[in-house]
């Protein structure tokens, strides 16, 4: 499901921020409780953001009970701000998922990684090549288009926690324009979003331009998020002028 219509605009991307850690998250600060994310976000200005914590292998369907906690927590607050409680929620293999489908559908916001190589249940292809690792993602995120679980990719084909080369950037640059704009507009055919992820962005600026560029070209929706674990990074704003010099 799409939350806001398409725009290339990155000030009006800005006005949301779909991608933050509450405490729930272990690399969240504590500071990071939803009152608090939510008085930020509308100190901020912002029109709409989403909750987005991590799912644990080991504490299987847990961010299904945690978007209740949440919900009692802010319950008596009143704010301009729309909130979704959704997840980052995991595809660890082609066609693997840390949670059941049941868990998946009872958040109202469903980011997708696929490449959070770092974590030692996450399934790796059988050759550590560039090529092999881009292959691999892109099975994995076709995987979640077919399965019909998500709402937007979280730092898709991000290849920061691939520590197997000494330029992570090779695995980037061993997609093919054609491939991303295949998966792209599969993704928009099924009403999945991409994100804009700012610390991604950020790290490997010559593959975001080339993603921004096809997915404009292709006209897919993007979702701004900063993966935020500090009250400090929810306005996504302050990073708007930066992300213009590297997108555009
Ligand atoms: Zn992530
Ligand atoms: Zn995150």
């Amino acid at each position: 499901m799409f939350l806001h219509e398409k725009t290339y605009d990155i000030d009006e991307l800005a006005r949301h921020n779909l991608h933050i850690h509450t405490r729930f998250s272990g690399c969240a600060k504590p500071e990071m409780t939803s009152r608090d994310i939510i008085k930020t976000a509308e100190a901020a200005g912002l029109e709409m953001i989403a909750m987005t914590d991590h799912n644990y292998i080991d504490k299987q369907n847990a961010v299904a009970q945690q978007r209740y906690d949440i919900l009692r927590e802010i319950a008596d607050m009143e704010t301009n701000v729309k909130v979704y409680i959704g997840a980052e929620l995991s595809s660890y293999g082609v066609g693997k998922f840390a949670d059941d489908i049941a868990c998946d559908n009872s958040l109202d916001y469903r980011l997708y990684t696929t490449n959070h190589y770092h974590q030692k249940y996450w399934e790796h292809p059988e050759v550590k090549t560039p090529r092999a690792y881009a292959e691999h993602m892109l099975a994995i995120i076709d995987g979640v288009i077919e399965s019909g679980r998500a709402d937007c990719f979280a730092h898709p084909f991000m290849s920061g926690y691939i520590h197997a080369f000494d330029d992570f950037k090779d695995v980037t640059r061993a997609f093919t324009d054609n491939e991303l704009g295949d998966i792209m507009k599969k993704a928009y055919e099924h009403e999945i979003a991409w994100e804009i992820n700012v610390p991604a962005v950020m790290k490997d600026p010559e593959f975001h331009k080339r993603y921004f560029n096809i997915g404009k070209e292709i006209g897919v929706v993007f979702n701004m998020g900063t993966d935020a674990h500090l009250l400090c990074n929810i306005d996504p704003k302050q990073f708007a002028d930066k992300l213009k010099i590297m997108l555009y």
